[in-house]
């Protein structure tokens, strides 16, 4: 399924909620640009590539994502998908499914 990336399933998204009321307290959940306060978990993972201060950049090493858009300016947090529990829970689901490769 080339260009098809699954959207986060219902449990993955009950774990970002979970996540985000757990550390995101919700009187720092003003946005810094324009102080709105209704925020959208984007629907996909997305991913961080990492680089070197020489320069190089490499999409093998990544730090998969979380993004949240401001609803109103569109200014995006970007949380760690390994601190979130994301990662793990996509890893168990294709262990789950057979889909893994290990
Ligand atoms: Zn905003």
């Amino acid at each position: 399924m080339a260009g098809e990336l699954p959207d986060f399933s219902a449990q993955e998204v009950s774990i970002i909620n979970a996540w985000l009321d757990k550390h995101w307290h919700v009187t720092a959940r003003g946005c810094p640009i324009c102080h709105n306060s209704s925020w959208n978990i984007n629907t996909k993972l997305s991913v961080m590539p990492c680089a070197s201060v020489e320069g190089t950049v490499t999409m093998g090493e990544i730090i998969p994502s979380v993004n949240v858009n401001c609803n109103k300016c569109g200014y995006l947090i970007q949380f760690n998908a390994i601190k979130m529990g994301i990662w793990k829970a996509k890893k168990e689901q294709e262990a789950q499914s057979g889909e893994g490769d290990g």
